[in-house]
């Protein structure tokens, strides 16, 4: 079956929404949960009602969640929505350092070899912690500290792609855009009054090319939605 305007291959960059991911609480009950409502043999169909966290699974974090009069969900612009993607793979530094924050320099590097980061991008972290999501324990790594380990952008790195590359969205295959351990969020801060989304949970960063490849961006159109589940499509030419 030929694909649409050139794409060569579509890349699925989505968790299966299920009820065994991890969770930003790391609870034993999973916070989103499926109950048959239609059965087969019983009705003639089958249908479920499901509940879930907005900000569970592969999820967008909408402006509004960090700021009040910015985009919801349902707000945010579609021409948004599909964008170029350009990824940073920092699995070498990040996989088995949960403090790594991605820096500018890994921006320039890059850059050197890609030129720059096309304008209205979004742009996603490969960390390989992807690798961890079959394990809450180990996706979360909660210390004794009481706080998650997992790697994140810098601020600098964000200020940075929002102030001189014009980034629409950042994407990571962690539970936050932000490294783990932090208490005060200063990047989510700094998006939300930009109007930036997030793309958190990502899957698959490591099949994608580091540029060129077109992004999709389908969020469940949710009213008034802080988050909302996402499916995640890379076009690839
Ligand atoms: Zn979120």
């Amino acid at each position: 079956m030929p694909n649409p305007n050139g794409t060569q291959t579509v890349i699925d960059l989505t968790h299966t929404l299920d009820d065994h991911s991890p969770n930003w609480e790391g609870t034993e009950h999973s916070p989103f949960q499926a109950r048959e409502l239609g059965n087969l043999q019983r009705d003639g169909y089958y249908s479920r009602i499901f509940t879930t966290q907005e900000h569970y699974g592969t999820h967008l974090d909408a402006p509004a969640h960090f700021a009040g009069r910015a985009w919801t969900v349902e707000q945010i612009p579609t021409e948004r929505l599909v964008r170029p993607l350009a990824v940073l793979n920092v699995r070498g530094k990040a996989l088995h350092n949960p403090e790594y924050e991605v820096s500018v320099q890994d921006i320039a590097a890059w850059e050197a070899e890609h030129g720059e980061i096309p304008d209205g991008a979004v742009v996603m972290a490969y960390t390989g912690w992807d690798e961890y999501w079959s394990s809450q324990k180990k996706y979360r790594n909660e210390q004794a500290d009481g706080l998650m380990h997992f790697p994140g952008f810098s601020l600098e790195a964000v200020q940075f792609l929002i102030k001189t590359r014009n980034v629409v969205g950042l994407g990571i295959d962690t539970m936050g855009v932000e490294k783990g351990a932090t208490t005060t969020y200063p990047i989510h801060q700094f998006t939300a009054q930009a109007g930036i989304y997030h793309l958190e949970n990502v899957a698959g960063l490591g099949l994608v090319p580091p540029s060129g490849a077109t992004l999709v961006v389908a969020p469940v159109k949710l009213e008034n939605g802080s988050g909302a589940p996402v499916r995640l499509l890379a076009l690839v030419r």
